[in-house]
């Protein structure tokens, strides 16, 4: 006898124990889903919903993402991480606003011109919100799939990723386009995990090659390893007998792009220099505070904090727009990267 179609049973199964109380599955908007898609990228459910809360409570359509500053849409953003995403959201908002009317495209080819939107984000805005039949290939799916076909090597690999491509459009169904997709999602999330696979309750373990073999968390092939460098960065906590303190606006391309930091240097015997030179601080005592370590996808930092006891002085900082003293509640409003706003809360 032949199981029922792959996606009759995930079907089946979305409908008893999918979700459906996600926020943005209250509002299946075009604007709605692209929202999730991006802030769901390597990030879980759990932490993308307060902030998704947040920032469609600020910015309710295209039109006023577009119009607010850069920097209100970083500060919404801060700890979510990989703030390239909301660069790209605005650009891609104003993008939208010059070129679409303030609304988003409704084909894929146009999606995918737009910033920071790839092939499965765009599958999932065609799918979730125009119902249209395209799949969607994001790491939940990813996972399935290779399992499901015992698909060897890693799907980083564009050869790989090209015949699980091919796998996801095979299996579309006709109908309930945009169920399917989030329930592909859901079993990714919820049963078909990373490292413990519930196989035994699973609809999929019929013909599930993976799970038939007995080796599921094989699939799909982990990245070859790298070994990952370190580098270091000293910081300059200037914090004046009022309490302010000194920030510097990054630039908008590398790490932490376009968010506030504290000013940084390589070597802590530039110091003295940079305070008295760059950033006409006059130093009256330092102190090390406890180094930090942040880990991104391609390095490792190690942050060295000096804590700069001090006076302001306005006249060198009023010339130069990126750099600017700020008291602390204002400071915690701004886009700032975790271990910085971690950082400025221990200075209260
Ligand atoms: S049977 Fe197991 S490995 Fe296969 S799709 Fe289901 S949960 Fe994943």
């Amino acid at each position: 006898m032949t199981s029922p179609l792959f996606s009759d049973r995930l079907l089946n199964w979305f409908d008893q124990h999918g979700r459906k109380d996600l926020p943005w599955q209250q509002q299946p908007s075009p604007y709605h889903v692209w929202l999730s898609e991006i802030m769901l990228q390597q990030t879980q459910v759990s932490t993308v919903i307060p902030y998704y809360h947040k920032f469609t409570e600020r910015f309710t359509n295209i039109a006023t993402l577009a119009q607010a500053p850069v920097d209100d849409v970083l500060a919404l953003w801060t700890g979510l991480g990989y703030y390239a995403r909301a660069r790209n959201l605005h650009k891609a908002a104003n993008t939208m606003v010059e070129l679409h009317q303030g609304q988003m495209p409704s084909t894929l080819d146009e999606l995918i011109a737009l910033p920071g939107i790839g092939r499965s984000t765009a599958g999932a805005i065609m799918a979730l919100a125009h119902h249209q039949h395209f799949s969607i290939l994001d790491g939940n799916v990813k996972r399935v799939l290779a399992r499901h076909s015992a698909i060897a090597g890693w799907p980083g690999n564009k050869h790989i990723e090209n015949k699980l491509w091919l796998i996801a459009e095979q299996l579309l169904p006709q109908n309930r386009i945009a169920n399917y997709i989030q329930a592909q999602m859901d079993l990714g999330a919820t049963l078909c995990t990373r490292s413990k696979p519930n196989c035994t309750i699973c609809p999929l373990n019929a013909d599930c090659k993976a799970y038939l073999n007995g080796n599921p968390t094989d699939y799909p092939t982990a990245k070859p390893k790298k070994i990952i460098p370190t580098r270091q960065s000293h910081w300059i906590v200037a914090q004046a007998s009022t309490g302010e303190i000194l920030l510097e606006q990054r630039p908008s391309m590398g790490i932490w792009g376009g968010l506030w930091s504290f000013p940084e240097l390589d070597s802590a015997t530039d110091i003295d220099y940079t305070c008295s030179n760059r950033l006409s601080v006059n130093a009256t005592n330092i102190t090390s505070l406890k180094n930090i370590k942040h880990v991104f996808s391609h390095f490792k930092l190690e942050i060295y904090p000096h804590l700069i006891e001090c006076e302001i002085n306005n006249n060198y900082i009023a010339e130069n727009k990126k750099l600017s003293w700020y008291k602390i509640n204002d400071a915690l409003l701004l886009g700032l990267p975790a271990p910085v706003k971690s950082l400025i809360e221990s200075l209260q």
